[in-house]
């Protein structure tokens, strides 16, 4: 298969048979988890409706090259511009989608086909959306958009209804684990990998690629675990800490809640027995010495409550109240907790 792309074979599929019978659409919505290779897939489109090779895309002509190098002047993709100041400057605004209009209507430099790729889609403004639907009702010819999105609630049913919606799906751990083999990661990693990734392979092949980010999950866990052994005062120093980490970077923050929720969620499961469910594998002493000295009421309450944080931090409302109520809730370690 020339699109070289992990799983999801039916949705790859479809792509192609679209591509090749000239039934392409001009929008796509890639909806699916984090970390699924949306991203990778958009830009396999933008090569295939691009290639001059003889089984587009075969990620060897000159177009093909171009586009994986982020280097073709007719494939864009529009994001969150970072800010400098200011947590509430995390969108897609109007002004970029008024760019985007303007480049639209020209004629490609020097493909075949524009692409622009909004990635993530769903950060698009409101305002930006209703902009954006003039253009997607009375789509240029020759022109492509990619809407990139993990929460397609976000987008307004208008845009939603003129796009083809693309859904990726989680992959089963074995062939997560296979890809890694294929890379060259060695069985034991390879296996871990697969496991910490819950299906998502385009976190497993990052992880893989970059032995400083497995450093930073352990940094993550190990600030996980901490709250439950601190006083209300240095939980609320380290709410403080969080918002003001969270003020210069937002993403960083809320991955960092991710690999919390991972980590709380696995004792949940020590404590009811089903260790072999664990993500954290490599952890097994450390989730047991949780299980053992927090209540499972506790837990429990501290997993909502992470959930509960996350959706706050994410629509922006109150970050350091957030990330104060959500320190409050930490389980305590007991010394004489006992496990069922
Ligand atoms: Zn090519």
């Amino acid at each position: 298969m020339t699109w070289d792309f992990v799983g999801n074979e039916r949705v790859v599929a479809a792509l192609q048979h679209a591509l090749a019978s000239g039934t392409a659409a001009h929008a796509y919505l890639f909806v699916g988890p984090e970390r699924m290779g949306k991203a990778t897939l958009a830009l396999k489109l933008a090569q295939a409706l691009n290639c001059t090779g003889d089984d587009p895309p075969c990620g060897a002509c000159r177009p093909c090259h171009r586009i994986a190098a982020g280097l073709h002047a007719d494939v864009q993709t529009v994001t969150v511009e970072p800010s400098g100041e200011g947590p509430q400057h995390k969108a897609i605004g109007v002004g970029q989608i008024r760019e985007v209009e303007r480049a639209v209507v020209l004629n490609p430099f020097e493909g075949r086909s524009r692409v622009v790729i909004f990635d993530p889609a769903d950060a698009m403004t409101v305002e930006a959306q209703n902009a954006f639907l003039k253009t997607l009702e009375e789509p240029p010819p020759q022109v492509a958009f990619v809407l990139i999105a993990t929460r397609e609630g976000r987008l307004l049913p208008t845009i939603r209804s003129r796009c083809r919606r693309v859904e990726l799906r989680l992959l089963p751990l074995a062939v997560v684990e296979e890809a890694l083999l294929e890379v060259g990661v060695e069985a034991e990693r390879a296996q871990l990998l697969a496991r910490l990734s819950r299906g998502r392979i385009g976190w497993a092949l990052e992880m893989a690629r970059d032995p400083s980010r497995l450093e930073r999950r352990r940094e993550a866990l190990a600030l996980a675990r901490a709250p439950a052994t601190m006083t209300i005062a240095q939980r609320l120093e380290l709410a403080e800490r969080l918002a003001a980490d969270f003020r210069r970077d937002r993403e960083g923050v809320l991955s960092l809640l991710v690999e919390w929720q991972g980590w709380w969620r696995d004792v949940l499961l020590m404590q009811a027995g089903a260790q072999d469910g664990a993500a954290n594998q490599d952890r097994l002493a450390e989730l047991r010495e949780d299980a053992q000295r927090c209540a499972r009421a506790g837990v429990l309450a501290f997993v909502r409550a992470l959930l509960a944080a996350c959706r706050h931090l994410e629509e922006n409302i109150q970050p350091r109240l957030a990330l104060e109520v959500l320190l409050l809730e930490a389980p305590e370690a007991a010394i004489t907790a006992h496990l069922p």
